[in-house]
């Protein structure tokens, strides 16, 4: 049958519809802006010691701040706590007995900064944030990290206290590098808030794994695995083993994920079903980790998902001010 010109230019037009909603569908096109009912301000961290961090965050928040300024300031508050056993002062060490830390940060404007097995000074993510303000690159290894920190007027300090030095000298006697799953000898305070003015930010701070390889990073200090944040989606961070959240870009895939049409709390259970996936196809055994993750969408909606019991995350907003068990995946 032959088609007319008049029917021609309708179908064309109406496939060219079709495709535009499939690009909308697909993430090419912005997504919702933050409404008049969106809950703002929020903020969102990693385990119990997210409680008191966000106490910290939510001072910035609620004065008007920038949600850079308030993670920046909640993360800050386990890192300086030498009780805090994973996280700045305090951390637990390497296997040479030597503390270093990883760390990053991103903006509203797609600003980041990160270190890597930084040394003897506590607060990663102030030298985080510095690298991306006070830099042409967007992340520092090391020693180069740890000078350019020294250069910038942080002060050098040991951050192993005598109970890390214990449990590390203990550790030595059998030398077995077995992360337990949950808190027990690792955690990371990952931090995502949404401030008055309905702008994101992200921070992630942690020592790593106990007794790790001198040299080992995980994924918080690795922007698209242990934090990302894009203004106009959403923000997510990881906590966990570090190389599972590696494996999948985990923070990276939430906010995707979200892009994609998912909820907060559905696009956390499909990015640790991958990791769930990946751990299949390698014959791991799944009992033997722990992957988390929070997330906040633009309209300051929250979810979390975790691969097994143990996980929870500290939420603030201006009707809330909780400690809340994630759900998950591994029911034993
Ligand atoms: N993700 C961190 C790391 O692998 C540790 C943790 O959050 O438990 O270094």
């Amino acid at each position: 049958m032959k088609t007319s010109r008049k029917e021609f230019i309708k179908s064309s037009l109406l496939a060219g519809t079709a495709l535009s909603m499939n690009a909308c569908n697909m993430g090419n096109s912005p997504s919702l802006p933050a409404t008049e009912s969106s809950i703002k301000p929020v903020v969102i961290s990693t385990w119990r010691f997210g409680m008191e961090a966000n106490e910290a965050a939510w001072k910035v928040l609620d004065s008007g701040g920038s949600a850079l300024d308030a993670v920046e300031a909640g993360v800050k508050v386990p890192e300086a706590d030498a009780k805090e056993r994973s996280v700045g002062l305090g951390g637990r060490p390497d296997r040479d007995g030597i503390v270093s830390l990883d760390a990053c940060i991103m903006d509203e404007m797609g600003n980041i900064g990160s270190v890597v097995c930084l040394e003897n000074i506590k607060h990663a993510i102030s030298v985080a944030r510095a690298v991306m303000e006070k830099t042409p690159h967007v992340m520092l290894a090391g020693q180069g990290a740890y000078q350019f920190a020294l250069s910038k007027g942080f002060q050098k300090e040991n951050l192993l206290v005598e109970e890390s030095k214990k449990e590390w000298e203990e550790w030595l006697l059998k030398s077995d590098y077995k992360p337990i799953a949950n808190i027990e000898n690792h955690d990371t305070i990952g931090m995502i808030a949404i401030d008055k003015k309905g702008n994101l930010s992200g921070a992630c701070t942690t020592s790593g794994m106990a007794f790790k390889m001198r040299g080992r990073v995980g994924d918080s200090p690795i922007i698209g695995a242990g934090l990302y944040v894009d203004n106009e989606i959403g923000a997510a961070t990881a906590t966990g083993h570090g190389e599972e959240v590696i494996r999948i870009t985990g923070s990276a895939l939430v906010v995707e994920l979200m892009r994609q049409g998912l909820s907060p709390d559905e696009a956390c259970k499909e990015a640790v079903m991958r990791v769930v996936k990946l751990m299949e196809r390698r014959k791991k055994n799944l009992k033997d980790i722990q992957v988390g993750f929070i997330a906040l969408n633009k309209q300051g909606k929250h979810g979390a998902y975790c691969v097994q019991n143990g996980f929870n995350f500290a939420l603030k907003t201006p009707e809330r001010n909780e400690l809340i068990d994630a759900p998950y995946f591994l029911k034993v």
